[in-house]
């Protein structure tokens, strides 16, 4: 079920039947294809918590007021997607420190009349690299492909945060990836890593340079929304990538992406997005409930939705 603004103006009526209160929400438009609301059910039913999640389509002239509509409609929080995370910025009480750095919002927290925005996705992605492949970012030479957009940005600067030993930020918009670089200096200045290639890099993506680049990278993170479509082109061809490298994709869905078939091709290790959509919902849920979130219920509920 996905409600409209209209509904949320008048939430107590329209949604009275609903036993558990719908309480939590996902905002976005599109929102019918989010996964959150079966993977936040499953954490509220285990945890005996009176109130259920659900979808709210919201289009981006009503966010401002659908968010100021929280509290009255006894809201414990919300998530935000596309194309919310930023433009929410303006309309919340209080941002955490990690969220403003970012510049995007993805889960509100309501408190009384008081709007908190935080951001999981970057930590989301920390520990799904170390939930899939057993290591740390900071330990790893990280190339973000798609260093431009909203998750590549939410990502690189949490990869620059937690001090990863490299960060290539690759863009096919270059400039984009050039202005993020120069924004993470700071973060990445010192020079623990000794050798030929520099710490922080915008890379323009061109297939030679990106050649050159993949001899100092051990993981890949695809943060663009190419690959999408099972119909999209891969990414980058299979004979630039080797058994060594580390594959992380952060598109979700059923089956492989054409980027972790490529992966699989060169006989590198790859991950799909599902983990880091887990991880940040788990994150959310610490910031509304203050406990630690059911994570084989999420998980297992994630999984049966692809499986549907
Ligand atoms: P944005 O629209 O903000 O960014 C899209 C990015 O993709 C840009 O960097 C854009 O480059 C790049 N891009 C688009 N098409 C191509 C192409 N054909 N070739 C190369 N680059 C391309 O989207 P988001 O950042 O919100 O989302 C990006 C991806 O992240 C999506 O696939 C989404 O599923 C995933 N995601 C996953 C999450 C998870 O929990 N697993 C959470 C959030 C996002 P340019 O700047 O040149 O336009």
């Amino acid at each position: 079920m996905t409600y409209t603004f209209a509904d949320l103006r008048r939430w107590r009526e329209v949604t009275a039947a609903s036993s558990p209160p719908l309480r939590l929400s996902v905002f976005g438009d599109p929102v019918e294809h989010s996964a959150s609301p079966p993977m936040h059910n499953a954490a509220l039913e285990k945890c005996g918590v009176d109130a259920r999640y659900t979808r709210l389509h919201i289009r981006p002239e009503e966010l401002g007021e659908a968010l100021r509509l929280l509290p009255g409609a006894g809201f414990i929080g919300a998530n935000l997607t596309i194309p919310h995370k930023a433009a929410a910025l303006p309309f919340l009480d209080a941002i955490d420190e990690h969220a403003r750095k970012i510049g995007a919002v993805n889960t509100v927290l309501v408190e009384g009349e008081r709007l908190t925005g935080f951001n999981t996705d970057g930590p989301g992605l920390v520990r799904a690299v170390r939930a899939e492949f057993g290591v740390d970012i900071r330990d790893l030479r990280v190339m973000v492909l798609g260093a431009g957009g909203g998750a590549g940005r939410a990502i690189s600067l949490q990869c620059a945060i937690e001090r990863c030993s490299r960060l290539a930020l690759v863009n096919r918009t270059f400039e984009k990836a050039r202005a993020l670089a120069a924004e993470l200096e700071p973060y990445l200045k010192s020079s623990r890593l000794l050798g030929p290639a520099a710490r922080l890099e915008a890379v323009p993506w061109e297939e030679p340079l990106l050649k050159r680049q993949l001899e100092h990278t051990d993981l890949i993170i695809n943060a663009t929304s190419q690959g999408m479509k099972r119909t999209d082109a891969r990414l980058l061809p299979a004979s630039l990538l080797t058994p060594n490298l580390l594959v992380y994709d952060t598109i979700y869905g059923a089956g492989r992406t054409p980027l972790l078939l490529a992966a699989e091709e060169a006989g590198a290790r790859g991950a799909n997005g599902l983990s880091m959509l887990l991880h940040q919902g788990a994150l959310a849920f610490e910031i509304w409930f203050g406990r630690e979130a059911p994570i084989e219920e999420m998980r297992a509920a994630l999984l049966k939705r692809q499986e549907d």
